[in-house]
Order: structure tokens, then sequence, then C-alpha cells
């Protein structure tokens, strides 16, 4: 389930039969505090992506009050944690049938992880539905590879993003990829659900891959736009780029 907490983000909780709870980026313990009230769990272990405040807020509040196993990416600038982990590393939390395998996907921050396993992927702040996120330590060659790695995960797998970004993602998803009718159909579905303040989020990855500008790069209708913002149709990683610019330039 998504926990909502500060502005718009989401913490990923799942549970077992037995009650025992494991959170992703817990940037506020006082809302994982709450869940795990309403719904009678115990929290044994905590999964971070990448160091920033909004996805770790809340682990030394969590980690005072939970016997807990941190998981984290080797990343001085990530405390508390008990357990370091790297790509192909696999987490196995409440026994063998939760095992989640981590994937580093550098772009967004160098040493950002993915969590992905038993029909989800936790990406963080790399992956948004009708979006990626910003190249704030990566180049944009990085970030393509690690969408890459996420695209050819199992297309039903549920992508599980750190933010509520997907309508805003969609105001530029539209103006590049304007013909798509997948993207309109999920469009509507994303004002509807906003409305009522409901999470547009988990989406499976074969809907992100039919709507998300950033994994489509290599069809028809991107290829164009980037043709007509001057980048030739072979130069792959030139049009990731462009369109990662062009998104952080965008007012929409
Ligand atoms: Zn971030
Ligand atoms: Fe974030």
């Amino acid at each position: 389930m998504a926990i909502p907490a500060l502005t718009d983000n989401y913490i990923w909780l799942m549970h077992d039969d037995q009650g025992r709870a494991v959170v992703v980026d817990p940037g506020d313990a006082d809302a994982v505090e709450q869940a795990l009230a309403k719904h009678g769990l115990s929290l044994r272990a905590i999964l971070l992506t990448h160091h920033h405040h909004d996805h770790i807020g809340g682990v030394e509040q969590l980690q005072r009050a939970h016997p807990v196993e941190i998981y984290a990416p080797r990343d001085p600038r990530i405390d508390h944690v008990n357990q370091r982990v790297g790509d192909g590393d696999v987490v196995e939390l409440f026994g063998p049938d939760l095992c989640l395998e981590v994937m580093a996907i550098p772009g967004h921050t160098l040493s950002h992880v993915a969590y992905a396993g038993a029909g989800y992927i936790f990406c963080g702040d790399t992956l948004f539905s009708l979006g990626c996120g910003r190249l704030f330590e990566g180049s944009p060659e990085q970030m393509l590879a690690s969408l890459d790695r996420l695209s050819a995960l199992p297309g039903n797998w549920q992508v599980c993003c750190a933010h509520e970004y997907t309508a805003s993602n969609g105001r530029f998803a539209r103006e590049v990829d304007p013909e798509n009718p997948d993207l309109a159909e999920r469009l509507a579905e994303v004002a509807w659900l906003r409305e009522q303040s409901t999470p547009t989020l988990p989406v499976p990855l074969a809907r992100e891959l039919a709507t998300n500008p950033f994994l489509r790069i290599d069809q028809p209708a991107l290829v164009a736009w980037a043709e007509r913002n001057n980048v030739a149709g072979s130069d792959r990683v030139g049009r990731f780029a462009a369109l990662r610019h062009a998104k952080d330039q965008f007012r929409g």
C-alpha cells in the first residue's frame, strides 16, 4: 500500500500474513507509525533507494522505535544502516517468499538503487509514472541505461514510484507524444483519480512502456519530436538528453 507523506511522497508498505511489515523510503516516521497502528503491523525492515531527505528523513525515529533491518546503497550520505546493498544483491524479507533484487540505477543520484521482485518495482526517484527523475548527479547516458534496465523487467510488475507526479508529468507527455491513444486513456484516468485524491500508483510496467515518453524514446513519435528539436535520429542518448532538458524547461 502507498502511504502519502510530506507534500507528494509515497512511502510503500508491504506486509506478510503475520503482520510483519517493510517500508520503502520513509521520509516521515509519523506517517509510517499511523499506518502500522491502523493495520496492526510491526515494522521489521526499511529499504532505502537514495540519500535525499524526503526518502530517509524518518529512518532515525523508526529505528529507535522498532527492531528493524535497514537496507541502503553504499553511500556515506545515508546513516543508520545495518545492511549495505549493491547491484545483484538479493534482499530476503520475512523468508524466501519475498525476495527483492537490488539494481544499481544511477542517474537521479549516483548511488540510487531499485528493489525489484515479487511483482513489484520500488524505483525511488528514477522512474515516475509518465516521467523520470531529474539528473542531479548522473549523466543522461547513465539514466537512460538505468531506465532501460527497469524497462526489461516483467510487464505485469507494479511500478511503485516515490512521488505523485503523474498529472504534471502527463502535461509534458501529451506535448511530446500527442497522438498516443494509450496516453490519452491514462491521462483521463489520472484526472479522475486525482479529483478524488486517489493515488495514480502503482501502475503496471507495461502501461508505462506504452505511455511514458522517457521509456518510449525509440518510438517514431519521439524520434520525430527529437528531429524537430535538431537531434539526429541515430543519437539515442542525445534524444533522451533533449527530452529530459525539455521537461526541465516545461511550464505546463
Ligand atoms: Zn530524490
Ligand atoms: Fe524524492
